[in-house]
């Protein structure tokens, strides 16, 4: 499995090529210009600074955490990436907040979540950000047996594929960063590249939004560049964005915009098996709310219109 590894690694090494990177570069100039240019009432946005195409052939791996076969940002580059939604009120907070910067992010949606808020999910395809996935359920895959660990993986890839309407990108993040050498071999063979952290927010373990912006901004300045892990399902990150991304502006820090190469494959098994537990009404899911919304319920706390 290790040699497996180490040869997929090396393979997607030889195709993220010194040209494609020069290509990068030299749209990067583009890119800022262009942003400056047209982002409505911002002058100054924090915008993109440059974008880069991922080739995922071979599965490699990102964020020092724990890969470092790959250090593809500059001095004082940053990407922001979001984990565990779509969830209604903190993903389309954190998507304004992004859209009044002109910048973009990557997004790990749970699989499960994708299939209850597809249009919220819709939205982030629409803002123009980068989608990869983050399992059906968000269980521990390091502690699965390999096959059930498998079918998370695959099933979240069909899910949040379903819930777009077209495949998204081939990245994937392990939930709380849990991996096991078999399945970066397996996704080596999937040709999904794999997300890890270089600044990891744990804005889950706090209320306050200050603190977010405290803990981001603390370890940035430590690692002077980095791939930022945060959560779009977590209150605190949608109400800190908008402060958070003025002072990784101030702070002189650029956002690197990720693509891929290619859309992922998902498994037709997996897209049948999804199809069928939905009953077949995969094609034009709508939001629940949209569907069936509560009209009469004097005593009824709901939980969910309370966040939004
Ligand atoms: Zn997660």
């Amino acid at each position: 499995m290790r040699i497996a590894t180490i040869c997929a690694m090396a393979t997607a090494m030889a195709l993220v090529s010194g040209t494609a990177w020069a290509q990068n570069a030299a749209t990067a100039g583009l890119n800022a210009a262009a942003t400056s240019a047209t982002c409505p009432g911002n002058p100054e946005p924090l915008g993109v600074a440059r974008t880069v195409e991922i080739d995922t052939t071979g599965g490699p791996g990102f964020g020092f955490a724990q890969f470092k076969a790959y250090d593809f940002l500059r001095d004082s580059e940053v990407v922001l990436t979001f984990d565990d939604g779509p969830w209604p009120g903190n993903t389309p907070a954190v998507l304004k907040a992004l859209a009044a910067q002109c910048t973009k992010a990557v997004f790990f949606p749970i699989g499960k979540h994708a299939m209850w808020h597809p249009e919220i999910l819709k939205q982030v395809a629409a803002g123009g950000h980068t989608i990869g996935s983050h399992t059906w359920s968000h269980l521990d895959l390091s502690k699965l047996p390999p096959d059930q660990a498998k079918d998370e993986i695959e099933k979240g890839m069909s899910a949040v594929r379903s819930a777009l309407g077209t495949p998204e990108a081939p990245l994937f993040r392990f939930p709380d960063l849990r991996h096991s050498p078999e399945l970066l071999a397996y996704l080596g063979t999937r040709n999904v590249g794999i997300f890890s952290t270089d600044v990891d927010s744990f804005d889950y373990r706090t209320h306050k939004p200050e603190a977010v912006i405290a803990s981001v901004m603390t370890k940035l300045k430590k690692s002077g560049k980095g791939i930022v892990l945060m959560h779009d399902f977590q209150h605190s990150t949608a109400l800190a964005l908008p402060e958070l991304l003025v002072a990784l502006k101030a702070g002189g820090y650029k956002i690197v915009q990720v693509k891929t190469k290619e859309p992922v494959t998902t498994l037709a098994a997996y897209d049948q098996q999804l199809e069928k537990e939905l009953g077949g009404q995969t094609a034009n899911l709508r939001a629940i709310s949209n569907v069936v919304r509560t009209i009469d319920a004097p005593n009824f706390n709901d939980r969910f219109s309370a966040i939004r």
